[in-house]
């Protein structure tokens, strides 16, 4: 059945808005999405691209730097060589070249039979012949330069052992000569290294083996790492650039170069956090500085749909107007920039006008009596019966024409149809203008007088009666009424019955020999 469906129904405005809302803010944050991506690939190509340059810079620096410190070493053990003797001079030099190279925190000399003989800085050399450690023993043991693997000192430094042997000019054997490389604390890889800082980037150094040899994060120098995939990579000779999870499940954006001097390894790496830091704050930037034209161009929309609605809203209200039965007195005028919306509610304008137009016609053909025009009994009764309950104080004039049935007889219908608008005319003419005058039936008419004394309408309906009698009708002669009054509430509390007194009063006039007027209280007297 129709209207048992009830369906929430959309207004035009509201869906022209969420539409183009939805397209704007669609294709918006597609774009902010690919922008973010695209941001966040060559972020991730180019951090990648940087690391692998730096890692590769720091490579051959540190492949200049060993290569020097081997030379000096070498250099210095020529010397010891061509000395042995002159102890005090041994350890002038010694000092000499560790403070003027300034690549490590000791330098020793130690010989053949495990003794240390002199040692730079001197501050520490009171421990130090009591204190030799495995690495360094071995090292006295291969005779040829080495470089060792991080360990524990006896006095619990974490260092690194650099060796050259001295062979006398004779060729013979006598020891070597030591540089350390104190790891935690101030040396010559934090003084290279620790200056790269670059936006949460670092470096860090491992050995052959995989040990961390420089590490801004001291706590972990010494540690071996080899099981992470790029140390792996970097021991076993290869360079390059890749995304890395490390020993601490952290994922980190690396480049790493070896180096050939000592077979260590550099990585340069920075947290994958950074580049995502980085694209949320480029977005966060994008749609900052888009948000104002975001608004404006819905706002503009917003109002560009409530015009191109417009039309249709005021369609649909003045439609829902005229369903629910009122009349709407001035119709909206068609004015709209746009052609179908103008041409569209041109058109159902010009419809309603001329439906509304019809039913006013129809409404009025229903409510009039077509001979005489006048009011017909319909329109009476509901008249009557609105002013009975408004409580409206009102009379009411019956008329019957005096032997009429003779005028048809005599002039014949049409000429009675004269006739009765003749009287119409005549009691239009002597009633006031808010009074109500109606074509009862046939030849009776009542006229409905509100706010009037009986005796004022008895008044008017005695100047009717005379004008009738003293002037000609159609027929050529007067006609003649009997006229039976009555009034609201005086005599009667319901329509009906005032009607049925003045109808009584009628009757008592004709009764009495018509052409006369009757008041129901006149009756009584
Ligand atoms: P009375 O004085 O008692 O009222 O006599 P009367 O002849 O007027 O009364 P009656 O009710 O007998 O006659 C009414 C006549 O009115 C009968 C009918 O032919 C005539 N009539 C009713 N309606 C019309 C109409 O629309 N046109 C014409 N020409 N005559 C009508
Ligand atoms: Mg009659
Ligand atoms: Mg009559």
């Amino acid at each position: 059945m129709r209207g048992s469906l009830k369906i929430r129904r959309l207004r035009l405005v509201y869906l022209i808005i969420g539409l183009v809302f939805l397209s704007i803010s669609g294709t918006s944050t597609i774009q902010i999405i690919a922008a973010y991506k695209a941001e966040q690939a060559s972020l991730y190509e180019t951090t990648l691209a940087l690391n692998y340059e730096s890692a590769q810079k720091m490579s051959v620096t540190m492949n200049t730097l060993f290569s020097s410190m081997k030379r000096s070493l070498r250099v210095m053990s020529e010397r010891i060589a061509k000395q042995s003797n002159a102890n005090a001079s041994l350890q002038r030099d010694l000092d000499l070249f560790t403070e003027s190279t300034n690549y490590f925190n000791s330098v020793f000399i130690i010989n053949k039979d495990s003794t240390i003989m002199n040692v730079s800085p001197m501050a520490i050399g009171a421990t130090i012949p009591k204190l030799i450690s495995q690495p360094a023993l071995r090292a006295l043991e291969l005779r040829q330069p080495s470089i060792s693997a991080p360990f524990i000192t006896a006095t619990n430094r974490l260092i690194i052992l650099m060796t050259q042997p001295i062979y006398d000019t004779s060729g013979e054997y006598m020891g070597y000569i030591g540089g350390t490389i104190y790891l935690r604390e101030d040396n010559i890889l934090n003084s290279i290294f620790g200056s790269y800082t670059a936006s949460k980037s670092y470096a860090y150094v491992v050995d052959g083996e995989g040990n961390l040899l420089y590490h801004p994060d001291k706590t972990r120098l010494g540690e071996n790492v080899a099981k992470n995939k790029i140390v792996g990579k970097l021991t076993n000779g290869f360079d390059g650039q890749e995304e890395v999870v490390n020993t601490h499940g952290n994922s980190f954006l690396a480049g790493y170069a070896d180096s050939d001097e000592n077979g260590w390894g550099i990585v340069v790496q920075t947290p994958i956090e950074v580049i995502n830091a980085e694209s949320n704050k480029m977005i966060k930037n994008v749609v900052l500085t888009s948000l104002p034209l975001f608004l404006v161009i819905l706002l503009v929309t917003l109002w560009l749909g409530k015009m191109l609605a417009a039309p249709f809203s005021s369609l649909a209200e003045t439609a829902q107007k005229l369903v629910s039965g009122s009349r709407v007195a001035d119709l909206p005028k068609a004015v709209h920039w746009n052609y179908e919306a103008y041409h569209l509610n041109e058109t159902i304008l010009l419809t309603m006008d001329t439906l509304q137009q019809r039913v006013d016609n129809y409404s009025i053909e229903a409510q009039t009596d077509p001979l005489t025009g006048l009011a017909n009994r319909r329109t009476m009764d509901v008249c009557l019966a609105n002013w009975t309950v408004e409580n409206h104080s009102f009379s009411v004039i019956a008329m019957d024409i005096d032997h009429f049935k003779a005028v048809n007889d005599t002039y014949g219908h049409q000429l009675g149809d004269e006739v009765l608008k003749y009287l119409a005319a005549v009691v239009l003419s002597v009633m006031r203008k808010e009074d109500y005058c109606c074509r009862f039936g046939g030849e009776e008419f009542v006229v409905l007088m509100p706010d009037i004394s009986i005796e004022l309408a008895y008044k008017t309906a005695e100047t009717l009666r005379k004008k009738l009698e003293t002037h000609n009708s159609p027929t050529g002669k007067p006609i003649t009424v009997s006229i039976g009054i009555a009034s609201h509430p005086n005599h009667s509390s319901t329509d009906q019955t005032v009607m049925q007194c003045a109808d009584q009063a009628l009757y008592t006039a004709k009764r009495n020999g018509r052409n006369q007027t009757i008041a129901y209280m006149a009756k009584a007297v």
